[in-house]
């Protein structure tokens, strides 16, 4: 009898590891794998706003599975292997660093509130910003000098992850220009994976409208989650229209009929 590859155990029976406000980690088929489930929740403001948003998951899962496999053939490692079904993706168990690492090259949102510098200001070069992610103290932005004392990450970690961001920056800079999108800036998280006696800093979690400011280039409209921040309104619409852009969504997809269905 023919065994296939990749066991597929019904989500309802996987032992859960861990639940976020947007995403479920679920065991994965193999060991050192995880099963990332993309919900249709949407949180703003530590969780204080939330929502269920019809399809933002399944729109979440695509752009993300898109932007981690053009990451992982440039050479930028990522926690991703493949993605599942219409909500899931396979993703390599990692440590993850306690950081929100947020690159910005226009100002916008947290950095225009706190520096009273006008949104859509171009920034002379591209800022790395470090968060340290607890939900508690509302995610504070730290230094290096915090990040390194409390052993969050060590100073050759926070220099990979600094080379990884700005890769990860001039990639999805290119990639959404392509498509007529100005990328304002993103948030990414790495971890540690672990391979045998080897450790590196691969880049984790998701990256999609959630978790970037994506306006586009005519009209300057947003495209992301300051929809729902701001109450704006139209967020699937948007977050279709960059997939459709990227040519990951063909016109008869439709992300609010989105059960687990398994892909080849
Ligand atoms: N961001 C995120 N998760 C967070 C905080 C920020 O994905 O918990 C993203 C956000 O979407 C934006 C960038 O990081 O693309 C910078 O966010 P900012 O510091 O301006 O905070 P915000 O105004 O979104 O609270």
């Amino acid at each position: 009898m023919d065994f296939p590859k990749t066991r597929y155990i019904p989500m309802n029976r996987r032992r859960r590891i861990y639940e976020g406000k947007a995403k479920v980690l679920f065991e994965g088929p193999e060991p050192g794998t995880l099963v990332q489930h993309f919900k249709d929740d949407a949180t703003a403001f530590n969780a204080k706003k939330h929502e269920i948003i019809d399809g933002k998951g399944v729109l979440n899962n695509r752009i993300s599975e898109y932007i981690f496999t053009q990451l992982n053939s440039i050479g930028v490692p990522t926690h991703f292997i493949k993605r599942l079904n219409m909500r899931e993706q396979l993703i390599r168990e990692v440590e993850i660093i306690p950081l929100e690492v947020v690159v910005r090259n226009v100002a916008a949102g947290s950095l225009s509130q706190k520096l009273g510098i006008e949104e859509g200001t171009q920034l002379p070069r591209s800022i790395i910003e470090f968060y340290y992610k607890n939900d508690k103290l509302n995610d504070p932005m730290v230094s290096e000098e915090h990040i390194t004392a409390f052993g969050w990450a060590t100073p050759q970690e926070i220099d990979d992850i600094m080379a990884l961001a700005i890769r990860v920056n001039d990639f999805l800079t290119g990639l959404f220009l392509g498509v007529g999108i100005r990328l304002v800036d993103f948030k990414m998280e790495c971890g540690r994976l672990y391979e045998g006696e080897m450790m590196r800093i691969v880049v984790a979690d998701e990256i999609s409208p959630d978790s970037c400011r994506l306006w586009d280039i005519k009209s300057s409209d947003k495209m992301d989650k300051d929809r729902f921040r701001r109450d704006m309104g139209g967020l699937i619409e948007a977050y279709s229209e960059v997939a459709r852009r990227l040519g990951i969504l063909t016109e008869g997809d439709n992300p609010k009929a989105g059960g687990p269905k398994l892909v080849s």
